[in-house]
């Protein structure tokens, strides 16, 4: 039996803002980038690590406030 690994890809990030920026996650850091939704757009992905940034303001402020 083989372990199941998540691939980073599959991270999605909430974030409360459409520019947000990444310097890679806790496992691999990469240099700084600035990144930024288009409108109309709820999604934006980091080209160094393949995260996806996903705008989504309540679910920030629920996990803030817990
Ligand atoms: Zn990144």
């Amino acid at each position: 039996m083989s372990e199941q690994i998540r691939p980073q890809s599959s991270d999605v990030v909430a974030v409360a803002k459409r520019k947000v920026v990444c310097d890679g996650p806790e496992t691999g850091r990469h240099p700084r980038v600035f990144l930024e939704m288009n409108d109309g757009e709820k999604t934006v992905v980091c080209p160094y690590c393949s995260r996806v940034f996903q705008f989504a303001p309540n679910e920030v402020k629920k996990a803030a406030h817990s």
